[in-house]
């Protein structure tokens, strides 16, 4: 290898380090002012890889309020310019006696005890390497935070460059969808709660609605049958399967509905009493219009292409119709025998 070669070689490693020492001591910055707000938050875990910078932390409740504000608050230190030094002590319980406040994960020291202190600020008990001074960390943000356990989460954040290109893509998003609502950034978060809310109560009467105007669909006599066939539009699926499923727990019934919405949903289902199977025929003919279906041979559903809904029903009434008369000339059993 050359010299040069060499030289750009180890300037890479020097970055990929010194990247790691800042995002490192970022966390310690971090986790001290999470304790700020909450005295009994405990880190458990630290990882770095290439997903990025992971806090694992005891604590029992954090949210959007709580991780910003020490993030707030560790921005300020790291702009600070503290310095960041070490202590060495023969013991845990030495280093305790000398620093009260010492954040340490007991369970996993023993023997002699480094502390990294981040001057005047906080005071960890660490065996990995960090910078010797806050300013260089840049600037650190909160990317997501989840659940992990009981009283545990998980925080991933980012360092230095990354951090502030994470920001000014956020906020830019938050503005395109600020715009994209109609609101302000101010009422952002108010006019989308609006909007779920108004959603779910649309929602809530389309219900209301279907059921309504299902329970107007009158059944046709079908080879001594009651058969309910429609094709709705826009109507509530759940409240549309949900109310063929009840139709279908009547004696010798036959329920064949759709709605033409995007992919258009048809169900076939029947009474148990009567014994051709749903599920090979829909399927069979859903498939002939590039659809797909099945489920059980008493209930299935599937779906089409809208626009082939209406012909898709008229072929499945013609295959029903095949069906009967085939049991009616003794080739099938479209009745249970002892039904
Ligand atoms: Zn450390």
């Amino acid at each position: 290898m050359t010299k040069a070669l060499l030289k750009f070689f180890l300037s890479i490693c020097y970055v990929g380090v010194k990247a790691l020492e800042k995002a490192h001591t970022a966390e310690h910055i971090l986790m001290a002012s999470i304790k700020r707000i909450d005295l009994d938050a405990v880190a458990v875990k630290v990882v770095h890889d290439e997903k990025g910078n992971t806090l694992y932390l005891r604590i029992k409740r954090l949210d959007w309020d709580i991780i910003t504000e020490a993030v707030k608050a560790a921005n300020r230190i790291i702009d600070e310019g503290r310095a960041v030094k070490e202590w060495f002590f023969e013991s845990l319980e030495d280093a305790k006696k000398a620093i009260p406040n010492l954040r340490s994960y007991d369970e996993r020291i023993s023997g002699r005890v480094r502390v990294i202190e981040v001057e005047g600020y906080d005071y960890s008990a660490c065996t990995r390497k960090h910078v010797s001074n806050t300013k260089e960390c840049g600037y650190i943000i909160v990317t997501g935070f989840s659940k992990a356990g009981e009283d545990a989460y998980q925080i991933r954040f980012e360092v230095g460059e990354k951090a502030k290109e994470y920001a000014a893509d956020t906020i830019a998003l938050h503005m395109k969808v600020s715009e994209a609502l109609g609101a302000t950034q101010k009422t952002v978060l108010s006019t989308a709660l609006n909007l779920k809310q108004e959603a779910q109560e649309l929602k809530r009467r389309l219900a209301e609605l279907t059921t309504h105007l299902l329970k107007h669909l009158n059944p046709e006599d079908f080879y001594g049958t009651k058969l309910y066939a429609a094709l709705y539009n826009g109507v509530d699926r759940k409240s549309l399967m949900d109310y063929a499923g009840e139709l279908a727990s009547r004696a010798k019934t036959i329920v064949l509905l759709a709605d033409a919405q995007k992919d258009a949903l048809v169900v076939l289902c029947r009474s148990k009493d009567l014994a051709f199977d749903c599920s090979t025929i829909l399927k069979e003919v859903l498939q002939k219009f590039g659809g797909r279906g099945g489920g059980k041979s008493e209930y299935s559903t599937g779906s089409v292409p809208p626009e082939a809904a209406e012909q898709v029903l008229s072929i499945l009434k013609e295959e029903l119709k095949r069906a009967f008369s085939k049991d009616l000339s003794g080739l099938n059993s479209i009745y249970h025998r002892d039904g």
